[in-house]
């Protein structure tokens, strides 16, 4: 039977420090201040290759330095398993029944349908049901034949935005203690937060585009639509639902967005981004290559603090 196997290594290394710290005889603490945004990634079944490994420290370690504060901690449930979340990840042992202070990640590499199709699903199952809908656990399932294939500088794209989704961007957006889209089931959804549309004002072309509101992806599909940037508008950026050939930089935008939704932000890491002033051409994404992301999934439950469970529903 599989087992989870990992702890992932940045989060070691605070455990580490912690530890450290507290055998320190009294003296005056050196290092760190107060332990910020806590992200974990376990694997279910076997290791990942190195490659992917590498992007999910990468990723771990570049949410770290942009969720700079803590959440309220939250117990996990006694006899929770996996296949609460889904159903096909019967079989798994139950998740322990302990204290999470931001978010454990399980993530399973496994053979789905090979090269293209499906390349995985993530998104968040247990969600605070204060701290507005802040995961506290969440889902990340990747097709092997498909990550093979993928150079590092791709999976390290792919794997950042599949994390930005379990930690709840895009999926937690509609949550009535977030009520951050407008025109939900329209083709001209809104995201409503003012960071946001004030990051991309200042991005340059985006004093028209983001007048109000950040323009939402509103077609293909459930998972995609209401849940990214709009694509026509936003071409490369990270956070729209299809990988453009090259770079896919993380926006200030992007950060902000978590700040709408109540995280501590530092987006002084943000990339460099233009948006465009007018709407891309209509055929500009037919002439590059262009990968679809998974779809990402919906919270299940919101998980109170006593560790009880409530189905998770929303406005959409
Ligand atoms: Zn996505």
């Amino acid at each position: 039977m599989p087992t989870f196997v990992r702890i992932d290594r940045s989060l070691l290394a605070v455990l580490l420090f912690a530890s450290l710290s507290a055998c320190g005889g009294g003296s005056t603490p050196t290092g760190p201040g107060p332990v910020g945004y806590e992200l974990e990634v376990r694997w279910l079944g076997t290791e990942p290759t190195a490659a992917t490994q590498l992007s999910f420290d990468r990723a771990v370690a570049r949410i770290r330095s942009i969720v700079t504060g803590g959440l309220s901690p939250v117990n996990l449930p006694a006899n929770f398993n996996l296949e609460q979340c889904d159903a096909s990840l019967a079989g798994f042992e139950d998740v322990p029944a302990e204290l999470v202070h931001g978010l454990i990640i399980y993530a399973l590499v496994e053979d789905i349908d090979g090269p293209g199709n499906v390349l995985g699903s993530a998104g968040p199952c247990l969600v605070r049901d204060t701290d507005r809908s802040k995961p506290a656990l969440g889902i990340m399932r990747l097709d092997a034949a498909d990550l093979a294939t993928f150079p590092q500088a791709r999976l390290d794209q792919l794997i950042l935005h599949e994390t930005l989704h379990v930690i709840g961007f895009g999926t937690v957006w509609s949550d009535e203690s977030n009520d951050l889209l407008s025109g939900v089931g329209t083709d001209d959804a809104r995201f409503l937060g003012t960071a946001a549309r004030d990051a991309c004002r200042d991005q340059n072309g985006g004093v028209v585009t983001c007048a109000n509101t950040v323009p939402v992806h509103s077609e293909d599909g459930v998972g995609s639509a209401y849940s990214h940037w709009r694509e026509s508008t936003f071409g490369n950026e990270l956070m729209t639902p299809f990988l453009q050939a090259g770079a896919a930089p993380l926006s200030a935008m992007s950060m902000r967005a978590l700040q709408d939704m109540g995280y501590q932000v530092n987006a002084s890491s943000a990339d460099a981004y233009v948006v465009a002033a007018g709407l891309r051409a209509e055929d500009a994404s037919a002439t590059t290559p262009a990968i679809a992301l998974p779809e990402p999934t919906r919270p299940r439950y919101k998980l109170g603090p006593s560790g009880t469970l409530v189905p998770f529903g929303d406005n959409r």
